[in-house]
């Protein structure tokens, strides 16, 4: 970018934090000093806004909270480590799940889609959950029970007002929202829990774009 345009500004930074720059600037987040972002796409992120900015750590690698493990007897992530959870749900263990059940022949919604489009997706287990397929509704609660799991624990370390939940496999409806929201109510202790707001970016896929309008914006403005 500074090759081919000299005069630019160039700035750099993970998805999810400019999602969390978004949703601080322009959406829901607005006026709030401390939050998280989580991303639950084909892995999982979070975004952290403390004091009002966005927190990177002491090399800039806060919030990778997809490889917090969540069973030490699952399976292999692509980080080396077991049980992670992003290997265990994010997208792609969504729709793993689906093809395992629509080849058992638990879900007659899942096995007319595969044979359909020849794979599947974690929407489609999503369009499934919401025309009352049980196998679908299982496999998005058990997601969303160990991505609430995780997130108490996060509610429990940094007590943050409100947590907002983006990226692509949120747009599978609120089977999931609900079981995440139930799973960090029931494991994150009361106090902590009192104000917290848990809900869908509503940003959503924007929220990034615009995260990094703000960044290259501030950028260009900052006095050095
Ligand atoms: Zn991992």
């Amino acid at each position: 970018m500074r090759r081919r345009f000299p005069a630019a500004q160039v700035v750099i930074d993970n998805d999810v934090n400019i999602m969390a720059i978004g949703e601080q600037r322009a959406g829901a987040g607005r006026g709030l000093e401390s939050f998280l972002f989580i991303k639950i796409g084909t892995g999982i992120g979070c975004g952290i806004i403390s004091h009002g900015a966005v927190y990177r750590g002491a090399d800039g690698c806060a919030g990778d909270v997809g490889h917090i493990c969540v069973d030490y007897n699952g399976p292999v992530c692509h980080c080396g480590n077991s049980g992670c959870l992003e290997i265990m749900a994010a997208g792609p263990a969504i729709a793993a799940q689906a093809r395992a059940r629509a080849a058992a022949g638990e879900s007659a919604f899942l096995a007319a889609r595969l044979a359909d489009r020849g794979e599947l997706t974690a929407v489609d287990v999503g369009d499934a959950a919401a025309a009352g397929d049980r196998a679908a509704n299982e496999i998005i609660r058990a997601s969303g029970r160990m991505i609430g799991g995780v997130l108490a624990t996060l509610v429990n370390f940094y007590n943050p007002q409100a947590i907002f939940i983006g990226g692509g496999v949120s747009g599978i409806g609120h089977a999931l929202l609900s079981s995440i929201r139930q799973a960090t109510l029931r494991r994150a202790t009361a106090l902590s829990t009192r104000h917290l707001r848990i809900e869908y970016s509503p940003l959503g896929a924007d929220a990034g774009v615009i995260g990094g309008i703000w960044l290259g914006l501030e950028n260009v403005f900052a006095v050095e």
